[in-house]
C-alpha cells in the first residue's frame, strides 16, 4: 500500500532518508508515527529504523548526540530538525521480564519490525510513501484492532510493560483489544510486579488523560492486570465506581485532576503513601492530595470564602468539573464570585507583618502569636476584618486584652 501524499512531517525528514541510504543503508521511517498517520492524527516524533550500525550512522551526519547507542540510538541533528534513528535490532533474551539482556543490531527490517509490540505500531515507510506491512497491521488499523505482533503471550512474557502500554493504546487509539492478545495480558498480568513502578505510571497517566480512557480503564478491570499495581489489588469494584461515576464523554483535563479522583474511589489508607507507592514526585503529590481534599470538602458543604483562598480557584475548578461530570451541583460562576470578593489571596498580602505585630505589642514567638496571626488571617478571608493598617491593629490590641 501506498500513502497517497506523504504527510509534511516526513517529506521535511526525506533529506534524512535519502543520506542514509545514499550511504549505502536502508532507512525507513516507523512505530507511532506511521500509525498516526493513517489514522490521520497528528504526529509527534519522526522515528527512523535504519539497517546502518550506530557508528555508521554518526559517519553520516555531520553533527549527532549518542542518546541511546547501546540499544543503537543515534540523534541526529540537522537543518529540518531532530530525528532518532535507531539500528534495526532484535532483543533476543529477557531474563528479567524488562528489558532485553541483549540487543543485536541486525541488518534486516523484518526482524526489527517483528520485535515491536503491537501490530499497528509495527508498520514502516518509505521515502516513495509505500508501507511495509508485514504483521497485517494495515488491517488492524482498519477494523481498529490493537493486536500483538507474532504470538501475544511471549511478547507480553518478554516485556510486561507492554500490557500497560496495551491498555493505553487502547485508550488512546479507542481500538479493541484483539481476544488472544487480552488473553495473554490477563495471562501475563502477573508479571507487571517485575516493571519500575515509573514506566507503569506513565502508562497509566497517559491512559487516563486520553479521550477513549474508559476503552483503557476496562480493559485494565476486566484484564484483573489492575491486581498488580500498587495499592490497587482487590479494588475492582473502587475501580467500577470511579469509571462508572463519571458521564460518558468526559476526559480528564490534568493528569492530577484524573489520579485525584482515582485515589479518592480506590479509598487508601493514606492519600500520601498511595502517592509514594507510585513513585510521583513531591510537587505532583501536593497537588493531587489538595485536589482530593476539596473533592471530599465540595461532598460535605458548598465553595467557602475558606476554601477558596486555602486551594485557589484553579483548584477548586478542576473537581467542579469533576462534580458536573458526575451529575453533581457544580457552580463555577460562584467559584469565581467568592474568588473576587476576596480581600487577599495570600498571606503575603497582609498589609501588617508579623514582626511588626510583635514589635509593636511585644509579641514573642509561640502559639499565642500563631494562633493570633491566623485570627488576622481569618477575619480578612471573611471580610470583618479590613486588610488596613488601622483595622488590623486595632484587632489584635483588643484580642491581646481579652486575653
Ligand atoms: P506515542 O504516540 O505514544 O509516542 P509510539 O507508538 O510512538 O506512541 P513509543 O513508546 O514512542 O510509542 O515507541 C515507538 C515505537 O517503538 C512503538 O511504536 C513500537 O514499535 C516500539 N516500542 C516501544 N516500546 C516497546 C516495547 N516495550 N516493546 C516493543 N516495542 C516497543
Ligand atoms: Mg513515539
Amino acid at each position: 500500500m501506498r500513502l497517497h501524499k506523504l504527510p509534511s512531517e516526513f517529506q521535511k525528514a526525506l533529506p534524512i532518508l535519502e543520506k542514509i541510504k545514499d550511504a549505502g543503508f536502508e532507512a525507513y521511517f516507523v512505530g507511532g508515527s506511521v500509525r498516526d498517520a493513517l489514522l490521520g492524527r497528528p504526529i509527534h516524533d519522526v522515528d527512523i529504523a535504519s539497517s546502518s550500525y550506530p557508528e555508521e550512522t554518526k559517519s553520516i551526519f555531520p553533527r549527532t548526540i549518542d542518546v541511546g547507542i547501546e540499544h543503537g540510538t543515534v540523534l541526529v541533528l540537522e537543518e529540518q530538525g531532530e530525528y532518532e534513528i535507531t539500528t534495526f535490532r532484535t532483543e533476543d533474551v529477557y531474563v528479567d521480564y524488562r528489558r532485553p539482556s541483549q540487543v543485536s543490531f541486525v541488518r534486516s527490517l523484518e526482524e526489527d519490525l517483528k520485535r515491536r509490540d503491537f501490530t499497528v505500531n509495527a508498520l514502516a515507510l518509505n521515502e516513495e510513501a509505500h508501507i511495509i506491512d508485514r504483521f497485517d497491521g494495515l488491517e488492524d488499523l482498519n477494523n481498529q484492532t490493537l493486536r500483538a505482533v507474532g504470538n501475544a503471550t511471549e511478547r507480553f512474557n518478554e516485556d510486561a510493560l507492554r500490557i500497560m502500554r496495551g491498555f493505553r493504546f487502547a485508550a488512546s487509539l479507542d481500538f479493541s483489544i484483539e481476544a488472544a492478545t487480552f488473553e495473554a495480558m490477563k495471562e501475563n498480568a502477573p508479571l507487571l510486579e517485575n516493571i519500575s513502578i515509573e514506566r507503569i505510571f506513565i502508562e497509566l497517566d497517559k491512559l487516563l488523560l486520553a479521550k477513549g480512557w474508559r476503552k483503557g480503564m476496562e480493559a485494565l478491570i476486566g484484564s484483573g492486570a489492575f491486581d498488580y499495581l500498587p495499592d490497587m489489588k482487590g479494588r475492582a469494584d473502587h475501580l467500577r465506581a470511579f469509571l462508572a461515576s463519571l458521564t460518558d464523554g468526559f476526559a480528564f483535563r490534568t493528569s492530577e485532576q484524573a489520579w485525584a479522583l482515582l485515589m479518592v474511589y480506590l479509598e487508601p489508607t493514606h492519600h500520601k503513601s498511595f502517592l509514594k507507592h507510585w513513585k510521583t514526585s513531591n510537587d505532583f503529590q501536593r497537588t493531587v492530595i489538595k485536589l482530593a481534599e476539596i473533592y471530599q470538602l465540595r461532598q460535605q458543604g458548598p465553595v467557602t470564602k475558606q476554601l477558596c483562598y486555602r486551594y485557589g480557584k484553579h483548584l477548586l475548578y478542576l473537581m467542579e468539573e469533576i462534580r458536573q461530570a458526575q451529575g453533581l451541583a457544580a457552580d463555577f460562576k460562584q467559584i469565581d464570585a467568592i474568588d473576587e470578593s476576596l480581600a487577599i489571596h495570600d498571606k503575603h498580602e497582609i498589609v501588617v507583618k508579623g514582626g511588626e505585630m510583635m514589635a509593636s505589642f511585644e509579641l514573642v514567638p509561640g502559639p499565642f502569636l500563631g494562633h493570633l496571626l491566623n485570627e488576622v488571617e481569618v477575619a480578612i478571608i471573611e471580610g470583618v476584618l479590613e486588610n488596613r493598617r488601622e483595622s488590623i491593629m486595632a484587632f489584635i490590641k483588643e484580642k491581646i486584652e481579652h486575653e
